[in-house]
């Protein structure tokens, strides 16, 4: 009779990965698959899932390594890359500075970690907000934290990190870049390296103030000793780049995170010290709420038809009203101008609404409400603020920007105009290339090569706004020739007309826009209560669908792909006996893909991303093998889980099941395999005939088969991954930088 197969779990209510043994589950039911089978639920969070940088060194070998060999960086492929338009001009200005494109990332989980800046930078980012910092930088943030199954919510907060391990971060993310661009390796169309990095910091004045903050600022305006260290870890097959001119002043601008509630004489405050204290040109990002309640609820409720999601009355009588903000706009913005300092606004934070779904802790009675609905909400304020201050001020914009609506957004001049809801979405960070299929089309289709000219010609509004400006006779019908005939408007109007024109042709596609935006059904109710397609099946250990949809959902590119041969594992139990040792067997585990998944656990926060877009259940960053970064890091936590590594010339892989710790050692074909209570060698072809070693008890070879597939699988020579390329040191280091071009 056949054996049914045996189940592998990783998990059960205290979250372990279990191996069949004596004790263990011997299915007694025909399974339809005879795969390793997970039983756990959503992660409890045991551990608290903390973020851990990867070296710099190894990750500047990952990727030039991957892009020579799989041409995809950080597993972003080359083909969703977007280096620019060598027929477009798509730059912008942002406090007097030139940026190559008005995109970016929004102060969120797409600019945390270092090559979560390199992969907004490759879809076309040119203006990286980063993730807000402030003074409690030790935070303990309930998971899941990102709820994506419809429009967006999360309860998210700032930085994971330390304020010095954030520093670092974003000294490192801009170093990556500045190695990309100085290799020659990337097709970069001329004039779209310009890149901007904007911080952001939180929350209150105090904390603002103190030194731990004033130091992370003072850092970013001057990161030399950061990079000058950094630089001396360059691999050595890529030293070369040692001396190379690095940006060392990050960043002079930054856009304020202030607490929702945050009195407004304090926000005021806040940014008044930053102009005049640390000379940075700041944006305030605004709060939805200073819509007001009652157009808030018709616009969401009404119009919208989201009458499920409450915004809590506390919301606003918390929050700063539209008259407190009118006016604090309008005399920070003086005293930006008399202080020759730049001074914006952003539209919008999210929305705070009451959590009334399941997929958060309830402990959390409010979350934050991201995404379509937001779009409408934030769009809506910008018309206002228009109609009352004009073009005076510069507006950064984030809510619910995706491909369809980002060209109307650049078209209201609007910059940076940033994103993160869409970016979690399937594909992730690849998204982007989308938005500058349909950026660039709609410029082609109105004639135009800028950014400039786009605004003027988007809404065929040019002709208005032309007519809006006080000019002489020859030059307006030398504008209006250039307009008609598609020619070039700044060279036909003169740069002091040429940004008027923009100007006033920015105010109408605001008023036009904003007049159609909330009628549009492509944000109401109806258009996103599909949730992402689920099959009815539960995550195993190994084996899945396979379609990766996990890989690019992760904002810090935790999931990744490894190739471990389809296997038969064959149970096997050692003991000793009288005779010496004496082998029982216990069934096959079936390993039937070569396609496999696996989690890097210092990049995973358990933010449950990749659980909302996985189509079984369970979620790949609780169920799929998964690997920490070092063996300290493996040591400190209760999880099950793996440590890949070297110990001289041996590879060497650390792994706890059940909670029990198992080690083997790889010399050629020798395995030396230690766990509680024993330690035995044997050689990998043939355990039986050549086990020797010690042993209280009953030893489960089983374990030791899974450990050895899986280090040989992550550290495969042809494969590219965060283990293999911690562990490969030199080998990452010695080789070339081909000139291939991505
Ligand atoms: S692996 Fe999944 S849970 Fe972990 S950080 Fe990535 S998306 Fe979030
Ligand atoms: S774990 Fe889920 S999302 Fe990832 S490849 Fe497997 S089925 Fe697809």
């Amino acid at each position: 009779m056949t054996r049914p197969p045996l189940r592998l779990s990783w998990g059960g209510s205290d979250n372990r990965l279990r191996t069949p043994d004596s004790r263990l589950r011997v299915s007694s039911r025909p399974s339809p698959s005879p795969l390793l089978t997970a039983t756990a639920g959503r992660r409890s969070v045991p551990d608290v899932a903390r973020l851990v940088p990867y070296p710099f060194g190894a990750l500047v070998g990952r990727m030039f390594r991957e892009l020579d060999e799989t041409q995809a960086i950080f597993d972003l492929p080359a083909r969703r890359f977007f280096l620019g338009d060598p027929a477009k001009d798509l730059g912008v200005s942002f406090h007097a500075h030139r940026a190559s494109s008005p995109l970016g990332p929004a102060a969120g989980p797409h600019t945390q970690l270092a090559q979560n800046i390199v992969l907004a930078w490759l879809g076309g980012s040119r203006i990286l907000e980063l993730k807000t910092v402030q003074v409690r930088d030790q935070l303990e943030i309930p998971r899941p934290c990102i709820d994506m199954e419809t429009v967006g919510f999360n309860i998210e907060w700032s930085q994971e990190l330390s304020l010095h391990e954030s520093l670092e971060e974003y000294v490192k993310g801009s170093m990556l870049v500045d190695l990309l661009v100085a290799s020659g390796r990337l097709s970069l169309a001329p004039g779209f390296g310009h890149t901007m990095f904007d911080m952001s910091v939180g929350y209150d004045l105090e904390g603002i103030r103190s030194e731990p903050v004033q130091s992370f600022i003072r850092g970013m305006q001057d990161a030399t000793p950061i990079v000058d260290r950094l630089r001396r870890q360059i691999p050595a097959g890529l030293r070369r780049y040692r001396d190379l001119d690095f940006r060392t002043r990050l960043s002079d601008t930054l856009t304020l995170s202030t607490f929702h509630g945050c009195p407004p004489d304090e926000v005021e405050a806040i940014v008044s010290f930053l102009l005049r204290d640390l000379g940075l040109h700041p944006v305030i990002k605004l709060n939805p709420m200073l819509l007001g309640r009652t157009e808030t609820d018709r616009l969401l409720h009404d119009v919208l038809g989201y009458r499920d999601i409450e915004v809590p009355e506390s919301a606003f009588e918390r929050d700063m009203t539209w008259d407190q903000a009118a006016g604090i706009i309008d005399r920070l913005g003086r005293l930006a101008s008399s202080l020759g300092r730049g001074f914006g606004v952003k539209f919008t934070n999210t929305l705070i609404v009451n959590n009334n779904r399941s997929f958060f802790p309830h402990t959390e009675k409010e979350m934050y409400l991201s995404g379509p609905p937001l779009h409408v909400l934030a769009m809506t304020l910008v018309g206002r603020f228009r109609e009352h201050f004009g073009d005076r001020f510069p507006v950064s914009f984030s809510g619910g920007i995706d491909r369809a609506n980002f060209p109307d957004a650049v078209a209201l001049g609007l910059a940076p105009v940033t994103v993160c809801t869409d970016l979690l979405k399937t594909g992730g960070y690849g998204r982007a290339r989308g938005y500058w299929e349909q950026l660039t089309s709609r410029m082609d289709a109105a004639g135009a090569a800028t950014i400039g000219d786009f605004i003027v010609r988007a809404y065929g509004m040019g002709d208005e706004a032309l007519g809006r400006l006080e000019i002489d006779v020859t030059s307006r019908l030398a504008c209006r020739r250039a307009l008609e005939d598609s020619g070039d408007l700044r060279a036909a109007s003169g740069d002091g007309v040429y940004g008027r024109w923009v100007s006033e042709a920015a105010l109408l596609n605001t008023r036009t826009y904003v007049e159609r935006v909330a009628s549009d059904p492509r944000y109401s109710r109806a258009r996103h209560l599909r949730r992402p397609r689920k099959i009815g099946r539960r995550l195993q250990l190994f084996d899945c669908l396979s379609c990766d949809k996990c890989i690019p959902v992760c904002p810090n590119d935790a999931n990744f792909t490894f190739v471990m041969p389809a296997m038969d594992v064959q149970v096997i139990k050692m003991h000793r006996g009288d005779a010496g040792w004496e082998a029982s067997y216990g069934g096959t585990i079936t390993i039937r893909e070569d396609h496999q998944i696996g989690n890097f656990a210092d990049f995973c926060n358990d933010c449950g991303n990749c659980d909302v877009f996985c189509p079984e259940d369970g979620g790949p960053y609780v169920l799929k093998p998964r690997f920490f970064g070092s063996l300290e890091r493996w040591r400190a936590s209760s999880l099950d889980g793996f440590h890949v590594g070297r110990r001289g010339p041996d590879e060497v892989i650390a792994g706890r099941f059940d909670g029990r710790e198992y080690e083997v050692v790889a010399a050629d074909d020798r395995l030396s395999y230690s766990g509680p209570g024993f330690s035995v060698r044997y050689d990998e072809e043939d355990p039986l005939g050549t086990i020797e070693g010690e042993s209280s008890g009953e030893i489960d070879l089983t374990y030791a088969q899974i450990m050895n597939a899986l280090r040989k699988a992550v550290l495969d020579p042809h494969t590219v991954n965060y283990v293999s390329c911690a562990v490969g040191g030199e080998w990452t280091q010695a080789r070339a930088v081909s000139t291939k071009r991505a």
